[in-house]
């Protein structure tokens, strides 16, 4: 079996999780989530890095032990983990990676005996003892050179991190070294062989001219007693290992290098080489660190390293937290659905390439192309389906004495025009999901929303539907949409779960767009005659003014240091409105959001009514046959699909309220005098009945 295996970094613990973090789990999660859908096992890796000075002195700080310290980060990033619907038990990860595992301590420990025991290419020992004299940054865990630091401005001061801006330690000591100098052209005949190695080429280029300009050799251990907390040094426990050689070690000792029970639970031979995300920030540490250990160690590369760019404020600028531009996690959670905010990250970012991010932008994808874009295509064709269809998949296809009707209604009697197009944009999809262009990937799904929202505009089926003759004309029209529907559910799966779902089974699908590989969709396999779900919006429409107001008003004052408390919003009770998603009517199914006039309001007729009898629909699970009682002549008959929620006998004597004047329409052969008011919550959309604690009589109106 055809078998893959995708990592993120793994994060140092000694920061709380923020977009950057999310990001990369979400692209690894959107990788996995398409290879599982075509079949092939997968194994999806994120964790912490838990060793090293820094997690020392941050434990010291808060008066914890560093793995207290670590096991208090760990909290936060599973925490986020779960809230955006990235671990386990949502479909995401297969592993949180820890580097304090014993089973990691295991492999890394060999792994140091494999590369210590080696010869270079140029036939010296991989590794030896030397001292090592230099600047360090702790954040970093690395020496830095001339380049990397920045000089002091008062001679006799430590010179800063370029990326940290905090003061570098001089470190001399003595140290383990890797033989890096020794491995340039064996990188470099790697790079050259094998071009997608490291992506994109601009990077794969950066990658090759550090590699040029010399390569100095790599301290890979620090005396325990400057760095205790990591992983002692085989049969020299006076030495620490520095923390790069643990950390990137992760990603084989995860999957079974070094430890039996991992190899037997997992599988290293199963699903080495990996496909590694990285930031631009850490490429030099994938690319050529750890390519250079593996081929010490005589282990196979990974399969690639890819390393995506940073989001940036709307402006262009870095995100800090004294400029006060850093996009919170709580406040997406917040206010934004998980779906809204996958689709925006692969959306906005050109992959490879630094990318903006504002609330106010992600309010505007979200409802121009969800909520306007393809939740609207979805409510309106579901809406018609139920209207014009009997909530009934319609046929496809139209009799040869139709055609010319259809024609000259503007509706292309040759279906394979829009499979066609649907076919060439789904390949499209996947070839650029391939290439992770995952901006490309989206352009060509939403080309197949403009054209089915085009040729449901050009066909007009509220006019079709008002001609007899011209039914069968209707029918393909919005067999077509449908269709098209079940294609995208199963296109966006990876990138979208829940949205896709929820479209998947309100088309009246089993099963799940998970199970469907996108390659080997056919046109025309959805069923005639399927009965749809209940429709419900599925990308509500974010009210812009009030959700930015509400996102304004909870901010934290623009300069103030956050702590890490604060940093996840874990401390602030929430004292503002409810989350701006509105519920579900059919006017915002379409993204309609504006008020209405009392006069509209009391166009609708509601009145109390009592339930008589309920009964089952054979082959109609989702529907129950309801007797009402109104205090009219006769009692009403009324369809309601709640059946699956709702026992026949514990309703009988309840009272309801009931839309009385909704005009009566067919449903399952039986007519429907009017609708059972019910709220409708979760992705299933439950039906929860309304009712009164109160007594009140039947047929009382409700204003
Ligand atoms: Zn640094």
């Amino acid at each position: 079996m055809e078998t893959f295996y995708v990592t993120t970094p793994i994060y140092y613990a000694n920061s709380l999780p923020h977009l950057g973090h999310l990001y990369t789990m979400i692209v690894a999660d959107t990788i996995a989530r398409a290879k599982r859908q075509r079949g092939i096992e997968t194994y999806f890796l994120t964790g912490t890095d838990e060793h090293g000075i820094n997690i020392e002195r941050a434990a010291e700080r808060n008066g914890r032990t560093p793995k207290e310290q670590a096991d208090y980060v760990v909290s936060y990033f599973k925490k986020m983990t779960s809230e955006f619907g990235l671990d386990t038990e949502h479909g995401g990860y297969d592993i949180f990676m820890r580097t304090t595992e014993p089973f990691h301590y295991q492999g890394v420990s060999e792994l140091w005996r494999r590369v210590a025991k080696a010869k270079t290419p140029r036939g010296n020992d991989a590794i030896y003892k030397g001292h090592y004299e230099g600047w360090f940054c702790a954040p970093c865990a690395a020496y830095k050179t001339e380049d990397e630091y920045q000089k002091p401005k008062n001679e006799g001061d430590p010179p800063t991190c370029l990326i940290h801006e905090t003061p570098l330690d001089r470190v001399s000591e003595e140290s383990y070294f890797f033989r890096l100098s020794d491995y340039d052209e064996a990188l470099l005949s790697v790079f050259e062989s094998r071009p997608d190695f490291v992506r994109p080429e601009s990077r794969r280029n950066e990658v090759i001219s550090f590699v040029r300009g010399g390569l100095q050799d790599l301290s890979v251990s620090r005396l325990k007693t400057s760095v205790s907390w990591g992983v002692p040094v085989p049969d020299d426990p006076a030495h620490t290992m520095y923390v790069w050689f643990d950390a990137l070690t992760n990603y084989i000792t995860a999957i079974g290098f070094g430890n039996e029970e991992r190899q037997k639970a997992v599988g290293f031979e199963k699903f080495w080489p990996a496909l590694h995300l990285v930031g631009k920030d850490i490429l030099r540490f994938h690319a050529v660190y750890w390519p250079a250990f593996l081929l010490a160690a005589g282990i196979e590369l990974p399969r690639a390293i890819v390393a995506h760019g940073m989001w940036l404020d709307p402006n262009g600028r870095k995100m800090s937290k004294t400029l006060g531009n850093v996009i919170e996690l709580d406040i997406l959670q917040k206010h934004f659905s998980t779906d809204a905010i996958r689709y925006f990250c692969l959306r906005e970012m050109v992959f490879g390439q630094d990318g903006r991010f504002g609330y106010e932008g992600l309010i505007d994808r979200a409802n121009s192309d969800l909520a306007s874009g393809l939740g609207n295509l979805s409510s309106r064709t579901l809406t018609m389906i139920g209207r014009y269809c009997d909530s009934r998949i319609p046929s496809g296809t139209i009799s040869e004495d139709k055609l010319l009707l259809a024609k000259r209604s503007g509706v292309d009697t040759d279906e394979t025009t829009v499979a066609g197009f649907i076919e060439t944009a789904r390949d499209q999809f996947l070839l650029h999901f391939e290439n992770l262009a995952f901006s490309r990937t989206l352009e060509a799904a939403w080309s197949i929303v403009a054209r089915v929202d085009k040729m449901i505009t050009d066909a007009k089926p509220w006019d079709l539907a008002k001609d007899e003759n011209q039914k069968q004309t209707l029918d393909v029209v919005l067999y077509r949409a449908a269709e098209s529907l079940r294609w995208l559910s199963v296109l966006l799966h990876p990138v979208m779960p829940g949205a896709s779902h929820a479209i998947w089974s309100q088309l009246g699908l089993d099963g799940s767009p998970a199970q469907v590989n996108p390659a080997e969709l056919k046109w025309g396999q959805l069923k005639e005659g399927t009965a749809i779900g209940n429709v419900q919006p599925v990308f509500p429409r974010i009210d812009k003014a009030r959700t930015m107001s509400e996102i304004n008003a909870g901010e934290k004052p623009k300069g103030v240091h956050a702590t890490e408390a604060d940093a996840v919003g874990a401390a602030a009770p929430t004292t503002q409105p409810a989350p701006p998603m509105q519920h579900a009517t059919e006017a915002d199914a379409v993204g309609i959001t504006s008020f209405i006039e009392i006069d509209d309001f009391a166009k609708v007729d509601l009145r109390v009514g009592q339930v008589l009898s309920a009964e089952r629909i054979p082959k109609a699970d989702k529907l129950l046959l309801l007797k009402i009682d109104l205090d009219e002549e006769q009692p009403r008959q009324i369809l309601a699909g709640i059946a699956q929620y709702y026992e026949p006998d514990k309703l009988v004597g309840r009272k309801v309220v009931i839309v009385a004047n909704l005009k009566p329409r067919k449903l399952r052969g039986y007519e429907s005098q009017g609708m059972v008011v019910a709220a409708s919550y979760g992705e299933e959309g439950r039906p929860v009945i309304a009712t009164f604690t109160e007594d009140v009589p039947n047929g009382a109106r409700l204003k």
